[in-house]
C-alpha cells in the first residue's frame, strides 16, 4: 500500500500541505509514481508516462508559487482508460485498440486538467466498459487492494483500486449501469455518477449512449465534490449535455458547479432533520447476502440517529431492471462498435483475402468474448422480427422504471438509501465462468442509469468474503434529477460521525 497519501489522505490534506510547502506538487508525483511502481502487482496501472506528469506536475508548482492555482492544483489523479487523452494511450481495455493515442483530451480530461490536476496515468478497465469485475481487460485482472483474490469490482477498477491503495487521491469513471458505484464499494472508496447529461460524455469511448456518464471516484464525499464541480458543466461538443440546471427549492448546491461551497450544508445536533429516505423493499429481497444487508440497515440507523425519518417504499419494477438493461445497452453497443471495422478504426489483421474477409477477422481478433456476445445480443435484439418483442419492449420497462423512482422521489421521500450490490467483492474467476451470473449482480445499480438519475456509493461496514475475511460495503444514495448537491451534503454528513471511509487496506486508517 502506498505510504506517502496516508499523511495527505484527503484533497482537502494534500492541497494543505501543498500550499504550507510541506512538499512539493513535483516531489508528490515523483514520490507517487514510484508507489504506483512498487504497486505494478495490482495491475491498476495500463500507461504510465513519467516525464508527461512531472511536467504537469511542475507547472502546477508554478502556479502555486505564483498564487495562481486553481483549486485541484496538483492534486494527483489517475483517469480511466476510457477517457481519450493526448499523450496518454487510450485502450478501452480492448486488444482493437491496443495502441491507440488520441489526438485531443476528453472534455473532463480537460476540465480536471483546467482545475490543475496532475494526471499520474491510464488505469484499467473492462473491454469498452462492458463488466462487473474487471476481469474483461485485454491486460487481465485488476486485484483489489483489499485482498488479491477478488475482483475490485467493474468497469472502473482501475480507478477505485488506485484510489482504495493510496496511489491517488482521486480517479475518473465512468457508469453506465453501476460502473462508478460498484467498484467504488467493493474497494471501499466513494464514488459518484451524476445525473446523465451534467458531465460531458465527449472523447469518453461510447458503449451504451444513453447510459453512459462521467463520474469521479475519491476517499470521501467532500473530495467528490471538489471533482465533480470541476467535471460538470455544459459542452457543446455533446448534444445530449445539459446547458441550464434549474435549482430546485430548499436543498443545497442545486446548482451545477457549486457542490463543493455546499457540502457541510448539514451541521448541527440533529443536521438530517427533516429530510425523508426512502428505502425500497426490493433492495433487500432474495440474493441480499445477510452480511451486507446488516451493515446497510446499521447505516439507515445512522441517518436516522441524524434526524433523518425513514419511508419503506416500492419500486415494483427493479425486477426487470436487469432485462431491459442488458437489451438496450448491448443494442446501443452494438451499434457503437461497429466503427471498429479495420478501416476508420482498430486492429487490422495480418491477413485476408478481401474486405469482407479483413473486417471479420479482424473484429474476431481484436473483441473479446464478453464484448463479442453483447454486440451478438445487441444485433439480435435490433433485427427485424425482433425489434419490437425485445428492444421496444425493454424501452418501456425503461420508462416505467424512471416512473417509479419519480413517483417515490416525489411523494415519499427525498433520497433513496440501499445496497450498491448483493455481496462483497467476489473472488476472481467465480463469476465470469457463468454467462449470467456476473449480471445479476448489477441489479442495485442499473436503474439508476435506466432512469438517469444520480447515484452514489459510500463505504458504511465490512461483511466475510468468500474466505471469511473483511471485505467493504457500500451503501447507495440515489436522488431526483440534479440532487447531487443534497447526496454529497448527506453523505459528508454522515462521514462526519463515522468513520468507514478513512479505513485503508492493510488496517492503516
Ligand atoms: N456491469 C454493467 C455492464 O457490464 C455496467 C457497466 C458500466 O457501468 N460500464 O454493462
Amino acid at each position: 500500500m502506498s505510504t506517502f497519501l496516508k499523511d495527505f489522505p484527503t484533497i482537502r490534506a494534500f492541497a494543505q500541505a501543498l500550499a504550507s510547502r510541506k512538499f512539493s506538487a513535483h516531489e508528490a508525483t515523483t514520490a507517487l509514481l514510484q508507489e504506483i511502481k512498487t504497486n505494478q502487482a495490482l495491475n491498476a496501472f495500463v500507461d504510465v508516462q513519467p516525464e508527461l506528469s512531472l511536467a504537469q506536475a511542475r507547472n502546477a508548482d508554478n502556479q502555486i508559487s505564483h498564487g495562481t492555482g486553481a483549486l485541484l492544483v496538483g492534486t494527483p489523479l489517475a483517469h480511466k482508460d476510457i477517457f481519450v487523452t493526448e499523450g496518454w494511450r487510450t485502450t478501452a481495455g480492448s486488444k482493437m485498440l491496443a495502441d491507440y493515442v488520441s489526438p485531443f483530451n476528453a472534455t473532463v480530461i480537460n476540465a480536471l486538467y483546467e482545475a490543475g490536476t496532475v494526471s499520474l496515468g491510464k488505469v484499467s478497465c473492462d473491454e469498452f466498459a462492458m463488466g462487473s469485475g474487471n476481469e474483461h481487460a485485454a491486460t487481465g485482472p485488476v486485484l483489489n487492494p483489499w485482498d488479491p483474490e477478488v475482483v475490485p469490482g467493474g468497469s472502473s477498477g482501475g480507478s477505485a483500486a488506485a484510489v482504495a491503495a493510496g496511489l491517488v487521491l482521486g480517479a475518473t469513471g465512468t457508469d453506465t449501469g453501476g460502473s462508478v458505484r460498484q467498484p467504488a464499494a467493493l474497494c471501499g472508496v466513494c464514488g459518484i455518477k451524476p445525473t446523465y447529461g451534467v458531465a460531458s460524455r465527449f472523447g469518453m469511448i461510447a458503449y451504451a449512449s444513453s447510459l453512459d456518464q462521467a463520474g469521479v471516484l475519491a476517499t470521501n464525499a467532500e473530495d467528490l465534490a471538489w471533482l465533480l464541480d470541476a467535471i460538470s458543466g455544459f459542452d457543446e461538443h455533446d448534444a445530449t449535455s445539459i446547458q441550464v440546471c434549474q435549482g430546485v427549492a430548499n436543498a443545497p448546491g442545486r446548482i451545477l458547479n457549486d457542490y463543493q461551497k455546499h457540502v457541510d450544508a448539514y451541521t448541527g445536533n440533529k443536521p438530517l432533520a427533516g429530510l425523508r429516505i426512502g428505502v425500497p423493499k426490493e433492495y433487500f429481497g432474495d440474493g441480499l447476502d445477510n452480511h451486507v444487508a446488516a451493515a446497510i440497515e446499521a447505516a439507515i440507523a445512522q441517518f436516522e440517529a441524524m434526524g433523518a425519518t425513514r419511508a419503506d417504499i416500492s419500486l415494483p419494477n427493479t425486477a426487470y431492471a436487469i432485462p431491459a438493461y442488458y437489451v438496450i445497452a448491448p443494442a446501443e453497443a452494438s451499434s457503437n462498435l461497429a466503427r471498429y471495422d479495420a478501416v476508420r478504426y482498430g486492429h487490422r489483421t495480418a491477413q485476408y483475402t478481401d474486405l469482407q474477409d479483413m473486417t471479420a477477422r479482424s473484429r474476431s481478433e481484436g473483441f473479446g468474448d464478453e464484448v463479442r456476445k453483447r454486440i451478438m445480443i445487441g444485433t439480435y435484439v435490433l433485427s427485424h422480427g425482433y425489434y419490437d418483442a425485445y428492444y421496444l419492449q425493454a424501452q418501456r420497462v425503461r420508462r416505467l422504471i424512471a416512473q417509479g423512482f419519480q413517483s417515490a422521489l416525489t411523494h415519499e421521500c427525498d433520497v433513496i438509501l440501499g445496497p450498491v450490490t448483493p455481496t462483497v467483492a467476489p473472488a476472481i474467476g467465480s463469476v465470469t465462468k457463468d454467462a449470467t451470473a456476473e449480471w445479476l449482480g448489477d441489479i442495485y445499480t442499473l436503474s439508476v442509469n435506466l432512469a438517469g438519475l444520480p447515484g452514489m456509493s459510500i463505504p458504511c461496514g465490512f461483511a466475510p468474503g468468500h474466505r471469511g475475511q473483511p471485505l467493504p460495503v457500500g451503501l447507495q444514495v440515489i436522488g431526483n434529477y440534479f440532487d447531487e448537491g443534497r447526496m454529497l451534503a448527506i453523505a459528508h454528513a454522515y462521514q462526519q460521525v463515522t468513520d468507514w471511509h478513512t479505513r485503508r487496506p492493510g488496517g492503516a486508517a
